[in-house]
């Protein structure tokens, strides 16, 4: 979409190229995923883990869109959410070496129902060690939910469970996606622009 046709913060003007998702789009996405959630896994009170940095607008939508719908059905849960930290990007590019910042414990999953929440799953290779990071303190399930999916070569991990909304190969920001620590503070999914590439490189 034209950027005019949008509210979003004067400091990035000429820094986006496009409005790829508009925040309503995706609040009205993350309704639907939140029912499917509640549908496959709301026997159960709620594990969340959250993926920060990027994840932290999507798992606090989606929890309270879990919320809201557990609330108003007649069987309703709590949720518990939890964090961990992982980097690997720098500029629009992803780097071999992928950490897990923190926490190194996350033993309060054991036994738990658990719902990891990312904002976007590209090669897949992030989810991938994360889940095995994650299987080894022994949760009852495990499923995924990721607001963009990307690329996922043929095989290489399976899609995530709840996916939100499936994009072409362009580098987008916003929604808490960034680009070297900027363009979190937009609340639209935007493609970048070669000029705001420049201005925020490393
Ligand atoms: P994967 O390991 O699946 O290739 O990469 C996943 C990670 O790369 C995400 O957690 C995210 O940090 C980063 N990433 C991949 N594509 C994009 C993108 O288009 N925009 C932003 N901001 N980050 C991305
Ligand atoms: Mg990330
Ligand atoms: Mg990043």
């Amino acid at each position: 979409y034209e950027l005019e046709l949008f509210m979003y913060p004067e400091h990035y003007r000429d820094d986006v190229e496009s409005v790829y998702i508009p925040h309503g789009v995706i609040m009205n996405r993350i309704e639907c995923l939140a029912r499917d959630i509640l549908e496959d896994m709301g026997h159960d009170n709620l594990m969340v883990l959250c993926v920060l940095k990027g994840g932290y607008k999507f798992c606090a939508d989606l929890v309270e869109s879990v919320k809201a719908q557990s609330q108003s059905s007649d069987r309703p849960i709590t949720t518990r959410v939890e964090f961990i930290r992982l980097k690997s990007y720098l500029n629009d590019r992803s780097t071999e070496d992928l950490h897990i910042i923190g926490p190194e414990d996350l033993s309060m999953l054991k036994g738990k129902n658990v719902l990891i929440v990312e904002a976007i799953v590209d090669t897949g290779k992030t989810m991938k060690m994360l889940l095995k990071h994650v299987e080894k303190f022994q949760p009852k399930t495990v499923k995924v939910a990721g607001l963009l999916v990307k690329r996922i070569p043929g095989g290489a991990t399976k899609l995530p469970d709840y996916v939100g909304f499936v994009i072409p190969d362009r580098f987008v920001v916003g929604y808490a996606l960034d680009y070297n620590e900027y363009f979190r503070d937009l609340n639209h999914i935007c493609v970048i622009s070669e000029r705001g590439k420049l201005k925020y490189k490393l």
